[in-house]
C-alpha cells in the first residue's frame, strides 16, 4: 500500500479552514471491489480567514468525475488531495469516486468485514472514501443515499425513505467527516425502545450477523439504556435523534466508535453471553457502551478544533464514562480498576514515548490515541472537579455546552469555561496539559511533642517532573493530595482534607493529640507517584486500617512491590505480606471484589519498573522467579483457609454479571489460583463443573499458571473451535502462561495455524498482546520474544499499519532491561525501521522508540 510522504503536524500551525461546508449529500453505490460514492457538497468562504486555498484530503479514491457548480471542472489530484481554483463565492462541489473496500486491510475507510460493508472514520479515513475537507473543525450536516441489494443499508442521523436496493439516512446535527459511518450486510437486529426525559420515544437497536450473535445483544442494551437515562441524571443530558444504532463489527481496529447515531463496535465489547464472555467482559461491554453513548454530547455535539485536542473528547468520556461504572458498581472496587490502567500511563510516561495529554506534534494521528490521552486526561478531569468542587463541576459543564454546542474546541476553551463558572481554577493548571511526565511527590513529616500532651504534626510536600523527550525542564503543577491522618487505633485524627501542593513545596501543620500515620494520595487523588520513606510496619498497618478503600489497597500493593524487589534482588520471602493477605481473605466484612483485588500480585512489569525507578536494571527472570515464589509463600499461608474462601464464595445461584456476583467469583478464581499451585484437583474439578466461562476461564488459567492444565486447554480448544471470541481467549492464554523460554516459540507456532487471521485484530492481540504480556517471556535472554514480535509487526504492517504500529508499544521499556537484552531489542527494532515499505505510522512508532 502506497503512503504519503510521512511529515509532522504541530499544533502552533494550525489555521482555520479556508471553506466551511453547509450541506454534504453522499450517494453510495455499493460493490465489494469497485464502489462508487457521489458526492454533492456546498461550500462557503470562511468570513474568519482570508485564505481561499482549495485543497480537499483525499487518500485512494480515484476520481471519475467532478463539477463545480454544475460545470465540469479539472482539479489537480495529487497523492495527498485534491486542488482547484474556487469561485470567491459560495459553491457546490461535485465528485464521483471510485474505491476497493474489499482491498482494505487497512480497516480505515470503507472496508468489508465477514461480508458486511462497514466504515471507520476517526480520524482520518473519510479521506480514503472521498475528498473532503477531512479536519474536525469542519462541520456539516449529511444526507446519504445507499443504494445495494443487501437488506440492511445504515447511516447517521434518521431514517429517510428507503426502498427496494437503496436507503436514505439524514443527519440534522452538524458534525466533522470522522462521526461519518455506513454499514451495509445482512444484519438482524435486537430491539427496545428508550423514551427520553423530555418524552422523545428513540428506538434502539443492536445489529449483528444472524446465528448465535443475535441472543449476545440483551447486555448491551441494558446497558445502554442504563447510561442513557444516567447521562440524563446526572448531567442533564438527553439524546437527540430518533434512533440509535449499534452495530457489531469482527474487524475492527480499536474497542468501538461513537459515530453520530451509528456506533460500531469490536464484537469483543458488545457481544456477550454467560457461556461465551467472563464477568470482566461484561464490565467491559457496560463501559464501552456507556463511552460510546456519552460521546454523543462529548465529543458529538461539542467536539474538537484539531486533533491535538483529542482530550478535549477523551479524558472527558473516559472520565464520564468512569462515574458511571462507579454509580453502577461498587465505586472503590472501580477506581482501583483505574488506578491499575493508570499503571500503563506511568510506563508510557517513564519512557521513549511518553508525550503531554495535549501533545505539540504528531506524524500519524492514530499514534496518538494512547493511554496519556485517555487514561490521563480522565485523570485531569477528575483533578479540575476536585478542585472546584461537585457544584462547580456541574456549573462548568452548564455551561460547556450551552456557550460550545455545535462547536469545535480547544482545551484553552474548556479551562476557560472552568475559570468562568467558578473562578477557583489555578492558572497553571494547563500545565497538566503540556508537560509530559507523571511527577513524584515526595512526603517528609516532623512531630513536635508538647509538654501538655499531644503535639505539632508538620507535614512537608515537595513536587519534581522528571524530564521526558523534548522537555527537559518542567514547572511545578496543581497537585489535589486527598489526606487522612490516623491514630494508632485506626481511627481519623482530623476530618480528612485535600492538600493541593500548588508550587515547588508547600507545608502544612495539625496539632494532634498523638503521632499520626499519614494516609496520603487517597483515592489516587492525582496521577503522581508517591514517595515516602515508610516501613513495611506502616504499610501493613495501612493495608489492615486504612479507612479509605483505595489507600487500603495501594498500602497492600507497595508492600508486595517493595518484597518482590528484595527478592528479585536475592532475598527470601518474609511472611508479613503473606500474613496480611490471609487475615484479608479470611475478614468477611470487605467486599469480595475489593478482596479479590488485594490477593493479586503486582505483575512482572510492576516490579520491573519499580526496580527502574529505583535506578537498577531488572532482570525478568529474577523478577518472574521472585513472583513465582512469592505466589507459593502466599498459598502455603493460607493454605488452611483456601478451600474454605473458594466454598463460601461459590456462586450457585443463577448467573448474573453484576458487581455482586462477579465479586464472588473474582475471589473464587484467585483463591482456585492458590489452591492449584499447592494441588491440582481443586481446579480440575472446578474446569469440569463450570458452567459459565468466568469459572471456566478461572480454572483454565489456574491449571496453566500452575504448569498443569495441556488435556482442559485442549478440551477448551475443540469446544470452542467455532467460537471466534473465546477462541481468542484460548490462542491469548497458550503464550501468557507459557514457560519464558517457550513463550516466543508459542506464539510463532499458534500464529502459523489456520485459525490464526492476520486480517483480524482481536486475533492478533490475543497472539502478541499475550506474548508482551509474558514478561519474562518476551524479554527472554536469547532475544526471541523481540525477534518474533518484530517479525509479526513487519508482516501485520504490510497489511494493516495503524494496528501494527499500536502493538509496537510493546517494545517501549527496551532501555530498562541490560545491555545483552537492550542489543537485542535495539537490533529488533533496527531490523524493522530498515523493512522496506514501511508504513508511516510503524516507522513513527519505532524510531521514537529506538531513539
Ligand atoms: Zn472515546
Amino acid at each position: 500500500m502506497k503512503q504519503p510522504a510521512a511529515q509532522a503536524v504541530h499544533l502552533a500551525d494550525y489555521a482555520p479552514p479556508p471553506w466551511l461546508v453547509d450541506e454534504v449529500h453522499l450517494v453510495f453505490r455499493l460493490s465489494p471491489q469497485a464502489t462508487r460514492v457521489l458526492s454533492r457538497i456546498r461550500f462557503r468562504p470562511n468570513p474568519a480567514t482570508e485564505d481561499r486555498t482549495f485543497r480537499l484530503d483525499g487518500d485512494g479514491p480515484r476520481l471519475v468525475r467532478c463539477a463545480v457548480d454544475g460545470a465540469e471542472a479539472a482539479p489537480e489530484v495529487r497523492e495527498a488531495g485534491l486542488t482547484l481554483t474556487p469561485p470567491d463565492r459560495p459553491f457546490l462541489f461535485e465528485a464521483e469516486v471510485e474505491i476497493d473496500p474489499e482491498a482494505n486491510t487497512a480497516l480505515s475507510g470503507l472496508y468489508m468485514s465477514n461480508g458486511m460493508f462497514c466504515t471507520q472514520c476517526e480520524a482520518q479515513g473519510f479521506r480514503r472514501i472521498t475528498f473532503y475537507p477531512d479536519r474536525p473543525d469542519v462541520m456539516a450536516p449529511f444526507t446519504v443515499r445507499i443504494e445495494s441489494d443487501l437488506p440492511v443499508l445504515l447511516s447517521n442521523g434518521n431514517p429517510g425513505a428507503a426502498g427496494k436496493g437503496f436507503a436514505e439516512w439524514h443527519d440534522p446535527h452538524p458534525k466533522p467527516a470522522y462521526l461519518f459511518a455506513l454499514v451495509a450486510g445482512d444484519l438482524v437486529p435486537q430491539r427496545d425502545t428508550f423514551v427520553t426525559s423530555d418524552g422523545r420515544a428513540v428506538d434502539l437497536a443492536v445489529w449483528t450477523r444472524p446465528g448465535p450473535d443475535e441472543g449476545r445483544c440483551a447486555f448491551a442494551i441494558k446497558s445502554l439504556k442504563t447510561a442513557m437515562r444516567w447521562d440524563e441524571a446526572a448531567y442533564d443530558l438527553a439524546y437527540d435523534l430518533d434512533v440509535f444504532n449499534i452495530v457489531a463489527v469482527d474487524d475492527f481496529n480499536m474497542g468501538a466508535m461513537e459515530n453520530k447515531g451509528l456506533n460500531v463496535f469490536n464484537s469483543s465489547v458488545v457481544l456477550a453471553s454467560p457461556a461465551t464472555a467472563t464477568d470482566d467482559q461484561f464490565a467491559v461491554i457496560e463501559a464501552v457502551v456507556a463511552h460510546e453513548y456519552f460521546h454523543n454530547w462529548t465529543g458529538n455535539r461539542v467536539t474538537c478544533r484539531d486533533w491535538f485536542q483529542l482530550c478535549l473528547k477523551e479524558g472527558l468520556t473516559v472520565f464520564r464514562d468512569q462515574q458511571f461504572s462507579e454509580d453502577v458498581r461498587s465505586a472503590a472496587v472501580e477506581r482501583i480498576r483505574q488506578a491499575l490502567a493508570m499503571r500503563g500511563q506511568f510506563r508510557e510516561d517513564a519512557g521513549p514515548l511518553a508525550h503531554p495529554v495535549r501533545p505539540e506534534s504528531y506524524v500519524a494521528v492514530d499514534n496518538f490515541y494512547t493511554a496519556t490521552v485517555y487514561e490521563k486526561g480522565a485523570e485531569l478531569v477528575r483533578m479540575l472537579k476536585s478542585i472546584v468542587g461537585d457544584e462547580g463541576y456541574r456549573d462548568a459543564l452548564r455551561l460547556y455546552f450551552a456557550r460550545h454546542d455545535g462547536q469545535a474546541v480547544t482545551i484553552e476553551d474548556w479551562l476557560q469555561v472552568f475559570r468562568d463558572a467558578t473562578g477557583t481554577v489555578p492558572e497553571h493548571f494547563g500545565r497538566w496539559y503540556s508537560q509530559a511526565g507523571t511527577p513524584r511527590v515526595t512526603a517528609e513529616e516532623e512531630w513536635e511533642p508538647k509538654e501538655s500532651g499531644g503535639g505539632t504534626y508538620t507535614l512537608r510536600l515537595a513536587q519534581e517532573t522528571p524530564p521526558t523527550p523534548g522537555q527537559p525542564c518542567k514547572a511545578p503543577m496543581p497537585i489535589p493530595v486527598r489526606t487522612g491522618l490516623l491514630g494508632a487505633d485506626g481511627s481519623e485524627l482530623v476530618e480528612e482534607r485535600v492538600l493541593l501542593l500548588e508550587e515547588a513545596a508547600g507545608e502544612w501543620t495539625f496539632d494532634l493529640p498523638e503521632r499520626p500515620v499519614p494516609s496520603l494520595l487517597r483515592g489516587f487523588s492525582a496521577p503522581v507517584i508517591l514517595r515516602r520513606e515508610a516501613d513495611d510496619a506502616e504499610r501493613a498497618f495501612l493495608l489492615a486500617n486504612d479507612p479509605d478503600p483505595f489507600a487500603r489497597w495501594e498500602a497492600g500493593r507497595r508492600l508486595a512491590t517493595r518484597l518482590l524487589c528484595r527478592m528479585a534482588g536475592g532475598a527470601r520471602a518474609d511472611d508479613a505480606l503473606p500474613q496480611a493477605l490471609r487475615a484479608l481473605a479470611t475478614d468477611d466484612a470487605p467486599d469480595p471484589a475489593f478482596r479479590a483485588l488485594c490477593l493479586a500480585l503486582p505483575s512482572e512489569d510492576d516490579v520491573a519498573q519499580a526496580l527502574h525507578d529505583d535506578g537498577a536494571a531488572p532482570d525478568p527472570d529474577a523478577v518472574h522467579a521472585a513472583r513465582e515464589a512469592l505466589r507459593l509463600a502466599v498459598s502455603k499461608a493460607m493454605e488452611d483457609v483456601l478451600p474454605g474462601l473458594r466454598g463460601a464464595m461459590r456462586v450457585t445461584a443463577p448467573y448474573r454479571p453484576d458487581a455482586e456476583q462477579s465479586g464472588r467469583r473474582a475471589l473464587w478464581g484467585a483463591a482456585l489460583g492458590y489452591e492449584a499451585l499447592l494441588d491440582a484437583a481443586p481446579a480440575q474439578a472446578a474446569y469440569c463443573e463450570a458452567t459459565n466461562l468466568t469459572e471456566e476461564i478461572a480454572a483454565l488459567s489456574a491449571l496453566l499458571a500452575a504448569g498443569h492444565g495441556a488435556a482442559e486447554a485442549e478440551d477448551f480448544r475443540e469446544r470452542w473451535s467455532d467460537e471466534r471470541l473465546v477462541l481468542d481467549r484460548w490462542f491469548s492464554l497458550q503464550v501468557r502462561f507459557a514457560a519464558p523460554e517457550k513463550a516466543a516459540g508459542t506464539a510463532e507456532a499458534l500464529a502459523r495455524r489456520p485459525e490464526f487471521d492476520l486480517r483480524n485484530p482481536n486475533r492478533f492481540r490475543a497472539v502478541f498482546g499475550a506474548l508482551a504480556g509474558n514478561h519474562a517471556g518476551f524479554h527472554n535472554a536469547s532475544g526471541a520474544g523481540y525477534d518474533t514480535m518484530a517479525d509479526w509487526l513487519l508482516k501485520l504492517d504490510a497489511l494493516n499499519p495503524q494496528a501494527a504500529a499500536r502493538m509496537s508499544t510493546t517494545f517501549e521499556t527496551w532501555r530498562r532491561f541490560d545491555p545483552d537484552r537492550q542489543a537485542r531489542a535495539g537490533a529488533a527494532l533496527d531490523r524493522i525501521l530498515a523493512a522496506k515499505d514501511l508504513s508511516p505510522d510503524l516507522r513513527e512508532m519505532a524510531g521514537r522508540i529506538r531513539d
